[in-house]
């Protein structure tokens, strides 16, 4: 599943490609991708042109003239540049066509992804991103350490609840934890103020690094057709030995999300 950097990545490099850019015709194949009504989504952006993208946690804001769509890619959802002529596939669900026979395709095997037409200007107080907390980036270490202060979850579940701070998906949890040389499991209400401020500089560094490196390849996953481009080294998460201590790593289930961590390096320390 895609997370902050590798949404990030998505939209840095989708820009190079469709900034300015025409929208001439849609063809949604798949309608549950579009959120409300697909007739009034293809009239909406038909005639449009790509302005922007703001990205806002996992979620992406494609801006246009005078509206703008959200996009969340969920499991597997992926964009595409294409030439026209290229034939739809059955993963094929949503086709902007652009112009220079190009088309901007939206693909996604599992379906799970969506898009919702959104005001250009008041998107972010609008669902589905208003439910959002800030990011690691905005968020103060005061309002942090009070949503955690206040949160009876295990640490490594508090990073992935959106409505707290927004961004961070299971692979990014396991590494901040491992960083932060903790127990993915210790109670989040437990971490005193010094701690929740190293862990806002922790969650900034790991998620910086990513985006610098591309995002992660857990599952293949590309903007504009290249394959396997994006790899970062991971510390923990689906690894087998500790790069530090070279004992075992450990997995668990937390709240039913696989979770990884080295039991000699990472305590209960608060
Ligand atoms: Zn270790």
């Amino acid at each position: 599943m895609p997370e902050l950097p590798e949404v990030e990545t998505v939209r840095r490099t989708l820009k190079n490609f469709i900034i300015g850019r025409p929208i001439l015709g849609i063809d949604v194949y798949y309608s549950r991708i579009i959120v409300g009504d697909v007739k009034q989504f293809i009239e909406a952006f038909t005639g449009e042109v790509f302005c922007d993208i703001d990205r806002v946690g996992k979620y992406l804001i494609f801006q246009c003239q005078e509206h703008a769509f959200v996009s969340h890619l969920r499991m597997e959802g992926k964009f595409h540049i294409v030439d026209s002529d290229e034939p739809v596939n059955k993963h094929t669900h949503v086709v902007f066509h652009m112009d220079h026979h190009q088309d901007l395709r939206y693909i996604d095997t599992r379906k799970f992804g969506r898009m919702e037409c959104v005001d250009l200007h008041h998107y972010r107080e609008q669902m589905p991103l208003k439910k959002l907390g800030p990011e690691p980036f905005d968020i103060t270490v005061e309002d942090l350490y009070q949503r955690l202060h206040h949160c009876s979850l295990p640490i490594k579940t508090a990073l992935l609840d959106q409505s707290i701070m927004c961004g961070i998906g299971n692979i990014y949890a396991n590494e901040i934890c491992f960083y932060m040389h903790m127990d993915p499991r210790t109670r989040a209400s437990r971490l005193s103020k010094k701690r929740v401020a190293e862990l806002k500089e922790v969650a900034i560094n790991v998620l910086n690094d990513a985006i610098r490196q591309g995002g992660t390849t857990i599952h293949s996953f590309d903007a504009n057709g290249i394959h396997g481009l994006f790899q970062v080294q991971l510390k923990v998460h689906g690894q087998k030995e500790c790069s530090v201590c070279h004992h075992p790593i450990k997995k668990v289930m937390v709240h039913q999300r696989g979770t990884y961590f080295c039991p000699h390096c990472q305590k209960k320390r608060y």
